[in-house]
């Protein structure tokens, strides 16, 4: 009895010799996978290879020092008002006397911090920032199993203060500049 009239009578074609003995599928199926091995591979061998990163590419935030090896930020907390993601947090403390060459203003961030989970990298930290103080960079946060491993702190954040340490974000500032 059919239940509709779309059924479609199945042939059970008798297989060919060649089918049978199923040596020229798998031969073909070995044509296929040597084939690819000449082809240009799609995967790179991370991390000793890395792939170009695209020139507006925005990671791993620094908060910048001045000429003299001085932090710049000065704890206004103007990007963690601009920030949507609501990823950075700061302790402000005053600067005391003798502290002049640690930093370049009055008040500097004791504590700062941005949350890599949270962040969205959108650049309004660095866009909102009046003293030139955080830049987001073409680093590339690791990964971690961690989750609180991702709060990254001053430790992770402050350039180092000797020439090798900086980090470069001059196209960054010329990019505003222009603007
Ligand atoms: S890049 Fe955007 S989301 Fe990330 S900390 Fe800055 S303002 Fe917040
Ligand atoms: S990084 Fe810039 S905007 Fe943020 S607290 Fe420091 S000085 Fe202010």
């Amino acid at each position: 009895m059919q239940l509709t009239n779309r059924s479609k009578i199945v042939v059970n074609k008798e297989m060919t010799f060649a089918e049978k003995i199923y040596l020229p599928a798998i031969l073909s199926g070995l044509l296929i996978t040597i084939k690819h091995l000449f082809r240009k591979k799609a995967t790179v061998k991370y991390p000793e290879q890395t792939r170009p990163i695209a020139p507006v590419y925005r990671g791993w935030h620094v908060l910048k020092r001045d000429e003299q090896g001085r932090e710049n930020c000065t704890a206004c907390g103007l990007c963690a008002v601009a920030c949507p993601a609501e990823a950075i947090t700061m302790t402000a403390a005053e600067r005391k006397k003798g502290e002049e060459h640690l930093y370049r203003e009055e008040k500097y961030a004791a504590v700062y911090e941005i949350n890599m989970l949270r962040c969205i990298y959108c650049g309004l930290c660095e866009e909102a920032c009046p003293k030139e103080a955080i830049f987001l960079t073409d680093r590339m946060v690791p990964s971690d199993m961690v989750r609180t491993n991702f709060i990254f702190g001053k430790d992770k954040l402050v350039e180092g203060k000797e020439a090798d340490k900086r980090i470069d974000v001059s196209k960054r500032q010329n990019a505003h500049r222009h603007q």
